[in-house]
């Protein structure tokens, strides 16, 4: 019988340039020759199990109606229902949001959730739009992909512009279309709705804890080490202030609209005030900018990318002057780039373990939501540091044993368990 060819680059996707969807098949071949008996189960890896695009009609506030794109791919659900964020970005593809739900995926194999991977997104720029608009457009797109989402099916929660408020009107309408109240259909929501304390830090104390825990291991001294950021939005500000509280001198920010350097340190508490006012660093008081392709070669210990995917390719890697990498953003580095700073010995904490903290309350936002019942931000706190540095000294005694990077580590210890639990399910 002739062989079925396996086709990876799905038809719905440009083969030439497939976009970070690319990127991650290429992470999944690296990984391949560690997957010993269930190699022959790979593949599985390379095709998200659901991908729905939906049309999210929405009535303007002038009167005149306008159509946004919407998306929610569900990579993997042997692990257990989809988990992952809604990305409301003007540059969302399907690309982004498959290649964003199999990190998902992955990311909550290595820090051992219950969960699957899914992501979702609206191809939409939100300065563009009032709040009326947006809740519109949000209960719209909710209601265009209820059919596939569930409390025990797939699980959004928010992302890079999406925020406590969203998550409320996607649980108001869910329940509503259910006729009965469904607080575990999305996370991240408002306290007063069923959120979890220390929801909306999570993400950036995930990757304080686990980027001390690499420093320790790279002898750097968190009092008086130089931190360098890209991106000072929840994760990075929330990072910021917790490496400050340390002893950390935050020396470089970038964002949107400025790059910032102080070689004795940023003031942290200055900075998060006016980005919330002003919505970015750029004209900060009491600040010096510099030129945003001199960011990448300030020498510093850690440096935190935790904006956009694909900011770190072989066109700067070779710049980058620090000791370690921790990833707040998904996917911010190209696997090109990966090899010249792994040659450069720089290690990379990378983000399907630096960023996990977010999903992993949004795991305990779920339970909590399940049993009725609250915990307090000191018990979350408590049990999402035994996660992530669980998860790290694994994936660090993982490198050791095979000789590789901590991002092929991740991968194996994250593909080895959902292809066992495939191979469990049966095809
Ligand atoms: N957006 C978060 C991430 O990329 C997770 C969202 C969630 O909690 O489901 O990890």
């Amino acid at each position: 019988m002739p062989q079925q060819q396996d086709q990876t680059i799905p038809s719905y996707l440009d083969s030439e340039n497939p976009g970070p969807w690319g990127i991650f098949l290429e992470q999944v071949d690296r990984v391949a020759p560690y997957m010993g008996e269930l190699s022959k189960l790979t593949n599985t890896l390379k095709h998200p199990e659901r991908c729905l695009i939906v049309d999210v009609p929405v009535r303007l506030d002038d009167g005149s109606i306008a159509h946004f794109e919407g998306y929610r791919v569900q990579h993997s659900l042997s692990r257990g229902p989809g988990k992952g964020g809604v990305r409301y970005h003007q540059d969302v593809t399907l690309s982004e949001v498959m290649a964003l739900s199999a990190w998902m995926s992955v990311k909550t194999a290595v820090v051992g959730l219950p969960f699957g991977g899914g992501k979702g997104g609206i191809r939409i720029d939100p300065r563009n739009h009032s709040p009326a608009e947006m809740e519109r457009i949000t209960r719209r797109y909710i209601q265009e992909i209820s059919p596939i989402i569930g409390v025990n099916q797939d699980i959004p929660g928010p992302d890079m512009n999406t925020n406590g408020q969203t998550m409320a009107w996607m649980m108001d309408s869910y329940s509503t279309l259910k006729g009965s109240q469904q607080p575990g259909i999305v996370t991240g929501k408002p306290i007063a709705l069923g959120g979890s304390l220390g929801r909306v830090e999570a993400t950036g104390r995930g990757v304080f804890i686990v980027g001390a825990a690499a420093a320790k291991d790279n002898g750097i001294d968190l009092n008086g080490a130089r931190i360098s950021l890209q991106g000072f939005g929840n994760v990075g500000g929330t990072a910021a202030r917790l490496f400050r509280d340390a002893g950390a001198k935050i020396v470089a920010v970038q964002d949107h609209t400025g790059t910032l350097y102080d070689a004795e340190g940023l003031d942290v508490d200055a900075l998060l005030l006016h980005v919330q006012k002003t919505g970015g660093v750029g004209g900060a008081a009491n600040t010096t900018c510099i030129a945003a392709e001199d960011f990448w070669s300030i020498e510093t210990d850690i440096l935190i990318p935790a904006a956009l995917e694909g900011q770190i390719t072989k066109h700067n890697a070779d710049a980058i002057r620090a000791r370690i990498i921790v990833e707040g953003a998904n996917g911010p580095t190209h696997p090109d780039a990966d090899d010249i700073l792994t040659q450069k010995g720089i290690v990379i904490v990378p983000d399907v373990l630096a960023n996990a903290g977010g999903v992993t309350v949004s795991y305990f936002e779920w339970v909590q939501n399940a049993s009725s019942f609250y915990w307090t931000v000191e018990e979350i706190n408590q049990r999402l540091e035994k996660i992530m540095l669980d998860a790290y000294h694994a994936i660090s005694a993982t490198a050791g044993e095979h000789q590789v990077s901590l991002r092929t580590a991740a991968f194996i210890t994250a593909c080895t368990r959902l292809l066992e639990a495939r191979e469990l399910r049966g095809i």
